[in-house]
Order: C-alpha cells, then sequence, then structure tokens
C-alpha cells in the first residue's frame, strides 16, 4: 500500500479498534470540568449519560427530549430514585416494547440535576403537541415534536431552529474533546468506549449480570467482544439478587448499575 494510503487510514473512521473503555476516574475528571459552552455542556452530559447508562452510539443519536423523565418513580418514603431514559424499539427488543435505562440520583456531580438543568438552560422542552405519555401506542415511534436530547450545536454556542441530530461521528468527537479537556490521552477511544466502560465498571462493581442486562438492553452472547469482556459474575460486594426475582427487581436494585460510577 502507497505511504499515502497508508496516512488516509489513520484517519478513518471504519476499522478503528475500541481498546480504551471509560472508567470511573474519567467520568469524574469531565463531570468535575468547568462548563466553557453549550458544546461543552451538551457533550459532558452525552459522554456520561452514555457510559451510565451503557448506551449503544445509536441509542444516543436517537433520543428524544420527551424521552428523558425524571421522579416519576419514588420509594415507600417518596422520595424519588432519580431520572429514567426511554429507548424506543431497539436491537433484541422483540416485542417492541422499548425499555428503560435509570439513572441515580448522586452528589456534588449529580448527573440527574445537571441533565436537568441543560435542559432548562438550553431550552429543550416537551412539546405541547407531544403525544408520548399520552397515548400508550405512540411511546415507541419517535415523537418527532419534541427533537433531539443532543442536537448540533453551531459555533459551540447555539442550536439551530432546525434542532438536526448528531451523527456517530460528533459522539466519537465529543469523546476526545472531554479526555483532552480532562489531560487524559484520547487515543484508543471510540464511540464504543461508553457502553464498554458501563459494562466492566458495572461488573467490576459486583453488579450482576441480570441488573446490568437490564441496563445495557445486552443478551449474554451478543457483541460480547466490545459490550462486555466476559460477561459472566464476578464475585459480588454487592447485595443485589443474581437473578430477575418474581414479580422483577426492586426499583433501587434497577439504579445500582449508574450508581457504580459514583458521581
Ligand atoms: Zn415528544
Amino acid at each position: 500500500m502507497g505511504a499515502w494510503l497508508l496516512g488516509l487510514k489513520k484517519y478513518t473512521s471504519s476499522g478503528v479498534k475500541t481498546k480504551m473503555h471509560l472508567t470511573p476516574i474519567h467520568i469524574r475528571l469531565i463531570a468535575s470540568l468547568s462548563t466553557t459552552s453549550l458544546l461543552h455542556e451538551r457533550d459532558s452530559i452525552m459522554v456520561q449519560l452514555g457510559t451510565l447508562g451503557a448506551f449503544r452510539q445509536s441509542e444516543l443519536i436517537s433520543l428524544e427530549v420527551c424521552d428523558w423523565l425524571t421522579n416519576r418513580e419514588c420509594d415507600s418514603r417518596g422520595q424519588s430514585y432519580g431520572a429514567m431514559v426511554f429507548l424506543k424499539k431497539k436491537k433484541n427488543d422483540q416485542e417492541g416494547k422499548g425499555r428503560w435505562k435509570r439513572i441515580g440520583w448522586g452528589g456534588d456531580l449529580c448527573l440527574v440535576r445537571r441533565v436537568e438543568k441543560y435542559l432548562h438552560e438550553a431550552q429543550l422542552y416537551t412539546h405541547a403537541e407531544c403525544q408520548k405519555w399520552k397515548d400508550v401506542a405512540m411511546r415507541t415511534t419517535p415523537c418527532g415534536k419534541c427533537g433531539p436530547l443532543f442536537p448540533m450545536v453551531y459555533g459551540g454556542t447555539r442550536f439551530n431552529n432546525k434542532r438536526e441530530r448528531i451523527n456517530a461521528k460528533h459522539i466519537t468527537n465529543a469523546i476526545a474533546r472531554m479526555l483532552t479537556a480532562a489531560h487524559v490521552d484520547d487515543v484508543g477511544f471510540t464511540s464504543k468506549s461508553m457502553r464498554k466502560g458501563g459494562l466492566l465498571i458495572a461488573k467490576q462493581a459486583g453488579v450482576p449480570k441480570a441488573l446490568r442486562c437490564q441496563q445495557s438492553g445486552h443478551q449474554s452472547n451478543a457483541h460480547k467482544v466490545y459490550e462486555s469482556d466476559d460477561d459472566t459474575d464476578t464475585e459480588g460486594n454487592q447485595d443485589l439478587p443474581k437473578d430477575n426475582p418474581p414479580g422483577s427487581f426492586w426499583r433501587e436494585h434497577l439504579y445500582c448499575f449508574s450508581q457504580m460510577f459514583g458521581l
């Protein structure tokens, strides 16, 4: 292959291996950076959410403003667990019901509060004509009214009126920008580093496979290579049920995955 072709290969995205995954240290460093622009804020939230929710890049791209819900699930004392992100019909979703990813409340670096602030300051509101939570039949189809949760940003500071959707390249760039701002070398990170990081960290923290599958939507034998190095359970330090209990997991268990990042 000619030298110029080799040079070209280096800059194309296809075939780039995901050698690195995002860890709690990366996520905490990124979350601690002070916001410099709308672009920074969108990127920071996208990378944090992508990791805590073990998102596929296509899932992040397709999120709409009305897919984010807070304060709907409360414990017996009426305290909210955090937020839920709804995914429309996706891979492995034979019944087409959609699925939830759950993000628990945090401390100083709480992601749920940060997303709420971002939505408010960027004026990303649920549209008055949105039918998603009014009509069950509309739930698993794109809303089309509210627009993307992470739209394209122009000049670092504004969304345009059309609220255009980002693509996979924007996610890869966002990860690189966030890591660079946090003084971390971004070599070996791709858009899969979020999902891979989320799954690996939860596993290392002793979150059982059944709970990891709830958050990530992955099946044990699917795309093992990048989604999880190994699906087996580690000796858990968590007081968590190993398998789906009768009547499904308790709500608080479902928030454990995101809490492993300790934000
Ligand atoms: Zn909507």
